[in-house]
């Protein structure tokens, strides 16, 4: 199968889960995850229409970003953040999602090279069943959200999730509901949300049947990834 090919196939699956779980049509967006793929794939991917990726680490997408200049690609950055690497990540991503702490966003916003282009946020939830010590608490997430939103040059617009790898729908679906709870609960306190970022490979029909508005796809789209 062809990277075009994925991507129609994929394409269909979000399409058929839109309709069976009452999403509206074109509701859910697709980020292609590259990260440890070669140049040729992500330009495969390009080829078939594909503008949006998602890259992990902050030096591979330096260079990817370096070497495709020639097409008007949305770079989302997905993994986890050293603040050490701020800078980088405010000069090449339109979007971050990966934010779990106040003093990333801060940087991202002070340090974001294109103040008219306030550089897209979600924050990343540690939902209980999460086991990676990233994401921020859903104790403490109101607080992070408030002082998130308060900052110029970042726009917060949801959260990401990264739900522990689960093979049962209902399961999948109840991690998923965990998410948009929170979601929805910052919705009703005026916060002016709009994006749940989460679903992968191996669950996306169970994110978009909660909610998801973009789904992060890597192994589906590209196959295995060379490390
Ligand atoms: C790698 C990665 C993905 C894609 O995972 P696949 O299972 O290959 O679809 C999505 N989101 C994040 C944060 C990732 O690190």
């Amino acid at each position: 199968m062809s990277i075009k090919d994925n991507l129609l196939i994929i394409g269909e699956r979000i399409r058929k889960a839109e309709n069976k779980y009452g999403r509206p049509a074109g509701s859910v967006q697709l980020l292609a995850v590259s990260k440890h793929q070669p140049l040729s794939a992500l330009k495969a991917a390009l080829q078939a229409e594909q503008l949006a990726f998602g890259e992990n680490y902050v030096q591979e997408m330096a260079e990817k970003a370096a070497q495709l200049t020639a097409y008007p690609i949305e770079w989302h950055f997905i993994g986890p953040i050293q603040a050490n690497k701020t800078r980088q990540i405010a000069a090449l991503a339109t979007w971050v999602h990966s934010v779990d702490r106040l003093k990333i966003a801060e940087r991202l916003s002070k340090q974001n090279p294109y103040p008219e282009r306030p550089i897209q946020l979600c924050l990343q939830v540690n939902i209980s069943a999460e086991p990676s010590k990233s994401g921020v608490a859903a104790e403490q997430l109101l607080e992070l959200a408030t002082a998130v939103s308060a900052l110029p040059q970042v726009q917060l617009r949801g959260l990401m999730a990264i739900p522990a790898p689960e093979d049962d729908f209902a399961k999948q679906r109840q991690a998923f509901a965990a998410v948009r709870d929170l979601f929805e609960r910052l919705q009703a306190q005026g916060f002016p949300l709009d994006t749940l970022s989460m679903g992968m490979s191996n669950d996306l029909e169970a994110a978009i049947a909660e909610g998801a508005s973009m789904v992060r796809l890597g192994t589906a789209i590209f196959g295995a990834r060379g490390y």
